[in-house]
């Protein structure tokens, strides 16, 4: 009678172990996250997470690449959704803000992860987001330029020629651009001819070829939206996208600026003026007397607790 005891005993422990082993592997596995934001995305980083990103969620995302850097490096493009209507964000323009890189990254991870599993975030109905619009994702453009802020000087932005992409693409008043750097630079300069660089020309030619509804550009710090200019006025669904946008993350509309070093050659600013749609600056984390990168440590307080539910409000509106 002990013995059977004994062995009753150890069989209930091993089934209690076996049963406590499998939900916590179980829990692991739910709770499983490819993007780690919390730490600085650097190129290697960025190759490593979107490749398994497009192996996990190979359902809803598709992953290209529009070209090359200077050095060589990959421009990815992620396509997240399945809808007809296409929209374009884009992150990194500049080396030292990597941190927009590590929000696209982790807004494709948790976007993906509710649509396969059919789940909804914040209240919103992925699924049924972006089965209706497809987000297409440049969530590094500017590599080198990373690389060079991570490895070499902290503040630089341009990319591996010395030159500011965001003055760099061919609006109608770009000869006007006169910041007084003629020179490659760490903050870069506009550049010899307009749309002289592989990184701002791969991004025009994405726009040629897809019909984008709109675009925004992430760029870090301020928490403000770049949304109008006095070059190109208010074009048709600005506004409404840009209200969306306010009271989506609580970042401040800007006016619109005279100051033709600030809008003649910028991502948004050529957008606006070649196709006469909605294209966005958003100044992702608050704005600091530094122009040192943020501790990307407190990612969560500084990007993700405001901007999280950003990329599935803006295509939320039938005005696409
Ligand atoms: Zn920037």
């Amino acid at each position: 009678m002990k013995k059977y005891n004994i062995s009753y005993n150890i069989i209930m422990l091993l089934i209690s172990f076996i049963f406590i082993i499998s939900f916590l592997l179980l829990y692991i596995l739910i709770n499983h996250k490819i993007v780690n934001p919390y730490i600085p995305t650097n190129y290697e980083k960025l190759n490593n997470e979107i490749i398994e990103l497009s192996d996990e969620y190979s359902e809803v995302i598709e992953l290209s690449i529009i070209g090359k850097s200077q050095q060589d490096r990959n421009l990815y493009l992620i396509k997240l959704g399945k809808g007809q209507q296409k929209v374009l964000f884009t992150g990194a323009t500049h080396g030292t803000e990597y941190i927009t890189s590590a929000y696209l990254l982790k807004m494709t991870e948790e976007y993906a992860r509710c649509y396969i599993s059919e789940q909804k975030f914040g209240g919103r109905n992925v699924k049924q987001l972006l089965d209706n619009a497809t987000i297409y994702i440049v969530p590094m453009i500017n590599p080198d330029g990373v690389e060079m802020a991570l490895n070499y000087h902290i503040n630089w932005r341009a990319n591996a020629n010395g030159v500011n992409l965001n003055q760099n693409f061919p609006t109608n008043r770009w000869d006007d651009i006169d910041t007084g750097i003629y020179q490659p630079d760490i903050n870069g300069f506009r550049g010899y001819s307009p749309a002289s660089e592989p990184e701002s020309k791969a991004l025009i030619d994405l726009c040629e070829n897809y019909n984008f509804k709109f675009m925004l550009s992430f760029h870090a710090k301020g928490e403000v939206l770049y949304w109008t200019d006095d070059n190109t006025g208010i074009v048709p669904g600005s506004i409404k996208l840009m209200k969306i946008i306010e009271k989506s993350t609580g970042y401040k509309p800007m006016e619109s600026t005279d100051n033709v070093n600030s809008y003649a050659g910028g991502f948004e600013n050529w957008f606006r003026y070649k196709y006469n749609r909605p294209g966005i600056c958003i100044e992702l984390t608050p704005s600091n007397d530094s122009k040192d990168p943020h501790n990307d440590k407190y990612f969560n307080s500084l990007v993700w607790d405001k901007a999280k539910y950003l990329g599935l409000d803006v295509i939320s509106d039938n005005f696409l």
